[in-house]
């Protein structure tokens, strides 16, 4: 395990400014028991953004900081504090030539090589708990992930639901959930075998995720078992529901899935529910398992929807 910024870690040092020893008067005896102070603080979290508020609390007491922000492009995350001013010292983090990100401190006054010096001790009690808030933040994220198609498994639908159903009953707001269920799709692995049943999954769970990015109104799909996926549409009432429903419904009918040398085709069978006063998570749920139910009775490839709005094209059915 690293202790020091010398050992294990590398830093991209900024420009030293000439001034000297300016503005800390902390004495080099002091910074064993403050880098023990940090790394104490520090090691009481996992979560990324949370060390680094740690942490930039923590550096606070020693060296005055206008703000502090960390950027890394492999995992897309910006994490900022303070307000950002004119000087500023950048440092990239590594482990072991891992790349960790990048941290930059502003502040008005400038930099002065002792400031630097701690700043760079203190740096060093970083990279472990970055590296294992990344090693977390991965582990956390596979949980969620089903491996086959790279939608969210149904233990992320059920914290997305429990999170999204709260906040539309806490602030009134709707909240709509679509399912969706390949037609006949037992066929497709009689007649092709599993492998081809598996790309054509694959294929339609990307679909899904690219949809979710045309639409207005965000959302996320997730693999609830076998051939069924779930949208949670927040903020979407029946009729917005009833179009993304009919969207996915006539896009997947067009959707060609190409494995070894044949061109596979699906359809699926749609059902949605939106929200209630007074529901909760596994009414909103059964509601819409209900319509997709009633979908498929009428004879699939179409959308079924569990409310009262009745909405064009024609194959859109209310129970
Ligand atoms: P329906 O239109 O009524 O939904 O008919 P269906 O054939 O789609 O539904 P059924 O429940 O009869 O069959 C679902 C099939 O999905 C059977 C199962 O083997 C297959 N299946 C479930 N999970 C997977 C998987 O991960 N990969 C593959 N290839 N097939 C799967
Ligand atoms: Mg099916
Ligand atoms: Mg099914």
């Amino acid at each position: 395990m690293p202790t020091t910024v010398q050992q294990s870690n590398t830093f991209a040092l900024p420009q030293r400014p000439k001034e000297q020893n300016r503005g800390l008067v902390i004495d080099k005896d002091q910074y064993p028991s403050l880098r023990l102070q940090l790394i104490n603080h520090l090691q009481t979290s996992l979560e990324l953004e949370q060390i680094l508020k740690l942490f930039f609390d923590e550096v606070q007491k020693s060296i005055p900081l206008g703000s502090l922000e960390y950027s890394n492009s492999r995992i897309q995350k910006n994490v900022n504090f303070g307000s950002v001013t004119k000087n500023s010292c950048e440092y990239k983090l590594e482990n072991q030539q891992e790349p960790l990100g990048t941290i930059t401190f502003t502040r008005a006054r400038r930099f002065v090589e002792t400031e630097l010096e701690l700043l760079e001790t203190f740096l060093g009690c970083l990279i472990c708990p970055i590296r294992n808030a990344l090693m977390y933040r991965e582990a956390v994220k596979s949980s969620l992930i089903d491996p086959l198609t790279g939608a969210g498994n149904r233990l992320a639908l059920e914290n997305t639901l429990e999170r999204e159903v709260g906040l539309a009953l806490r602030h009134n707001q709707p909240l709509s959930v679509v399912v969706v269920d390949i037609d006949n799709f037992k066929v497709v692995n009689d007649t092709h075998g599993h492998a081809a049943g598996d790309a054509v999954l694959a294929n339609v769970a990307k679909h899904l995720t690219t949809c979710s990015r045309e639409t207005d109104s965000a959302y996320r799909a997730f693999r609830y078992g076998g051939e069924e996926f779930v949208l949670v549409l927040s903020n979407t009432s029946t009729a917005g529901s009833l179009i993304v429903g009919e969207r996915i419904r006539s896009s997947i009918e067009s959707l060609e899935t190409n494995y070894t040398d044949q061109t596979l085709k699906v359809t699926v069978s749609v059902g949605v529910s939106s929200l209630l006063n007074d529901d909760n998570m596994s009414r909103l749920f059964q509601r819409a398992d209900k319509a997709l139910y009633k979908s498929k009775h009428l004879g699939r490839n179409r959308v079924v929807s569990a409310g009262s709005l009745q909405l064009e094209p024609m194959d859109l059915v209310i129970c």
